[in-house]
């Protein structure tokens, strides 16, 4: 049954994806079940996506409520669910105001096209440079493929969409040699996810709003992956005491609902007018009663955020304890709330089949990184289980 379906899978899906062989059907909660009803205890949640967990009864009952009312209409018209949804975002950030569509690739070009027609409308028609970090990830269309800094994903890829300056990632001093006067912004994920988890160095992100406001440079924050609470703040830009100029979300936004937003200071907003960008999709009543949702229980009484925090620190310390037993597998720790990664001294794919076949689901990334992105209600005993499992792997033959 479950091989049949994968040969489908096979046969008419595109190969972008290593796949496990497994088919998943269901899920609730921390938990997901594949198509032969094995059981999973899933700390990908959807690689950030999950936050409420899966099907979380609130997201799923507001769904059904709208699927009744309106599922789409054209942005020619006012949304009920995207104004209010606008407003939530608004309320909770720095930002004044919200553009919405589909994922997060969408997000970060939105921002991109926004930079620059800001830069134009401000009369410097060569001021057009965005400068970016290595190792980050902004998504696959073309602009945020070339805004990324990982020259894997671009190969083959060109020629790459000009207009991108990559610098090393915490290194102030570089990004101030790169800017010229072609330069109009700097874009960063807060904390870098998809290379493994690498967080800022202390006093790096005040540092990099300091230049932008000196340099009269846009900051664009990528919180793709870090919003949403994952952090264990609702965005990731608050631990640091900055603000930026822009923020991009999607993952968690729609708590397993497709959508992404951009944020943007008032200023910064104006330069997107009738005509200048639109998406058919963006939201549509939908996805943004799904995040309206979303946002509603995750902040509704703290405990959620709280718990991120809580699980957060008891999974670091747990897997600090583990690397003192392995010391020889297990290279560094890093994280924040839970976004957690555990850098191995080689590669880790084949620890995620062992794992997975243990019944618990994790990820690796850049090759030998193992990321820890669960629902953000997942509890002690959850993760004591993963560490056992963990444990299992680690002290196998
Ligand atoms: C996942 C991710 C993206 C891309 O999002 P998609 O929805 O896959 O387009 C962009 N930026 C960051 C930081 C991400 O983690």
């Amino acid at each position: 049954m479950e091989k049949k379906l994968i040969d489908e899978s096979r046969k008419y899906i595109m190969n972008t994806y290593n796949r496990f062989p497994i088919v998943l059907r269901k899920g609730r909660g921390m938990k997901v079940w594949s198509s032969d009803g094995k059981e999973y205890l899933d700390f990908v949640g959807g690689i950030a996506v999950n936050c409420l967990g899966h099907c979380h009864p609130k997201v799923v009952i507001s769904l059904q409520k709208q699927a009744q009312r309106l599922l789409h209409v054209s942005n020619l018209y006012h949304i009920e669910p995207q104004i209010k949804l606008a407003r939530l975002l608004i309320e909770r950030s720095c930002a004044d105001k919200a553009f919405f569509c589909n994922s997060g690739a969408e997000a970060n070009e939105a921002a991109i096209k926004l930079v620059r027609k800001y830069a134009k409308d401000h009369g410097v028609s060569d001021k057009y440079e965005i400068i970016t970090t290595h190792g980050s990830f902004h998504g696959r269309t073309l602009a945020a493929l070339s805004a990324s800094g990982q020259e894997k994903f671009q190969k083959g890829f060109e020629p790459l969409v000009p207009g991108f300056k990559h610098v090393p990632f915490n290194d102030i001093e570089a990004l101030v040699k790169s800017i010229t006067r072609h330069t109009c912004a700097v874009m960063l994920e807060p904390i870098q996810g998809e290379i493994g988890i690498k967080m800022p160095s202390e006093g790096y992100l005040k540092k990099v709003r300091k230049v932008c406001d000196d340099y009269n440079l846009l900051l664009i924050l990528d919180e793709v992956q870090t919003g949403m609470g994952r952090t264990g703040k609702f965005f990731a830009y608050e631990h640091f005491d900055i603000e930026p100029d822009i923020i991009t979300l999607a993952k968690g936004l729609g708590g397993g609902v497709a959508i992404g937003a951009m944020l943007a200071k008032e200023a910064v907003a104006q330069s997107f007018q009738p005509g200048t960008h639109a998406s058919t999709f963006g939201g549509n009543p939908l996805a943004c009663t799904a995040a309206i949702t979303t946002i509603e229980t995750l902040l509704e009484d703290g405990f959620i955020l709280d718990n991120c925090n809580r699980m957060g620190k008891y999974l670091l310390k747990n897997l600090e304890k583990l690397k003192k037993d392995y010391p020889s597998v297990i290279a560094e720790i890093r994280g924040i709330g839970l976004m957690v990664g555990m850098e191995l001294t080689k590669p880790c794919a084949n620890i995620v089949t062992l794992v997975a076949e243990k019944g618990v689901l994790i990820n690796c990334t850049s090759g030998n990184v193992l990321r820890f992105t669960p629902p953000l209600i997942v509890t002690e005993k959850e993760i004591d289980h993963l560490i056992e499992v963990l444990e299992d792997v680690f002290g196998g033959p």
